[in-house]
């Protein structure tokens, strides 16, 4: 196996070497690295997925860091190719700019602001806005379309660079920043520098309580290295001079909060949600190992419900399938041991339609499959989307095909108890 990651032996976010491995996760290939026919005699590596946890700080990480080369530059996802987003962004820019009354002509950074989309709704709201976004292509096109994005990598050399040539900004926003990025230490040190005395920093990340509580699981892989809590976080940020003084839960990727940051003397009074998010880590052990001890039994035993459902179909020489071709289908594929257990993947992207799953290689279909030439069994991977999937697709269980949805809870699905979808 070639190596294509590296491990860290230290806190991403206090740098203790004080680390337990607490979620045994099983190693599986870049998640999104789908491949064509002509790549298919290419061996794709595993790396290792396993999550542990700073005894210091309590941060929930991923040690195994893939070389993130591998990972974004050559990223494709733009932002503007999805109509739910702009809307959104376009309320978020609106809602910022009036909650903390920033004024007009203020500067907006963006780490991580892919094609530019939020960052023109700051513009036409009469800001100076900048992007920073490793992805050359998209960061190029943003530039073209009038939304200037240094194409590299935020750090506290970059941060340097930019205060000298655009001066201090009121508010720095990093929605895939966080939870993706290795160096959180020199970024935040970056961000530190750059703001303004008044200035506030927003992000975005999923939140650890609910990777546990929603059993989100799946939504550990290699582009996500960090499970955030607001305990290491209230220490990591004063560590660089600056104090998390809000936090919102939203309800994005099964669970997410957004964190409100600004120098340690910026003036906002902290809000009483930090407390009494700390109070509910606090009473639900969210730092130490038993509960997720219990969570890794909890996953175990549906890993086996689902695999002895599906052996036992097999067994009767029924075709078994997945629905969904994304990046948690493929750890949950992986740590379910279900990669020679299904035939094809159906997927609604038609991007992915002729491709080829990360690793173990099974082809991406298009749904009509269940109308031409239908299996016997869809599992449905993209679990967290069982109710429309099966809504949209009524028809193959009215002619006698079962779905199966594997969590959080085992579900076998026919025309018979139809009524449950
Ligand atoms: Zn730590």
């Amino acid at each position: 196996m070639s190596q294509i990651s590296t491990k860290r032996e230290n806190c991403r976010l206090c740098g203790s070497k004080n680390l337990r491995l607490v979620l045994p996760i099983k190693a599986s290939p870049i998640a999104d690295a789908f491949v064509g026919a002509d790549k298919l005699l290419i061996t794709q590596p595993l790396a290792p997925l396993d999550l542990y946890m700073c005894s210091d700080c309590g941060h929930a990480q991923n040690l195994d860091v893939v070389n993130p080369e591998l990972l974004f530059r050559e990223y494709i996802f733009t932002t503007s190719s999805s109509k739910g987003l702009i809307d959104h962004f376009k309320k978020y820019a609106t809602d910022v700019v009036d909650h903390f009354k920033i004024n007009r002509g203020s500067l907006i950074i963006e780490l991580g602001s892919n094609d530019g989309t939020l960052l023109k709704f700051f513009k036409d709201l009469g800001m100076k806005v900048l992007g920073v976004d490793p992805a050359r292509e998209i960061a190029n096109k943003a530039t073209v379309s009038g939304i200037k994005t240094i194409p590299d990598y935020f750090d506290s050399e970059l941060s340097k660079k930019i205060l000298s040539e655009y001066g201090p900004a009121k508010l720095i926003v990093a929605n895939n920043v966080y939870a993706h990025a290795d160096q959180l230490g020199d970024i935040t040190k970056g961000i530190a520098q750059l703001l303004d005395d008044d200035g506030v920093f927003i992000f975005e990340v999923s939140y650890l309580l609910d990777i546990v509580d929603k059993f989100v699981f799946d939504t550990i892989y290699h582009e996500h290295l960090s499970y955030h809590s607001i305990k290491p976080f209230v220490q990591f940020f004063k560590s660089h001079g600056l104090q998390l003084f809000d936090v919102e839960s939203i309800g994005t990727k099964g669970g997410s909060i957004r964190g409100f940051v600004q120098k340690v003397n910026g003036g906002r009074p902290e809000k009483p949600i930090i407390q009494k998010m700390l109070s509910i880590e606090n009473e639900r052990g969210l730092h130490e190992i038993g509960i997720f001890s219990e969570y890794a039994h909890q996953i175990e035993e549906r890993k086996n419900s689902l695999l002895n459902v599906i052996k036992k179909l097999r067994a009767e020489g029924k075709k078994v399938v997945g629905y969904g071709a994304s990046t948690t289908v493929t750890t949950l594929m992986y740590h379910f041991e279900l990669t020679d257990q299904l035939d094809y993947l159906i997927d609604d992207n038609e991007r992915k339609h002729g491709l080829f799953s990360p690793g173990c290689h099974l082809p991406v279909v298009p749904s009509s499959v269940l109308r031409e030439d239908p299996p016997d069994v869809v599992v449905i991977l993209a679990w967290q989307y069982a109710k429309p999937i099966m809504e949209k697709n009524k028809d193959f269980l009215e002619r006698g095909g079962l779905f199966i949805v594997p969590l959080p809870n085992l579900q076998v699905i026919s025309k018979q108890n139809i009524g449950d979808i």
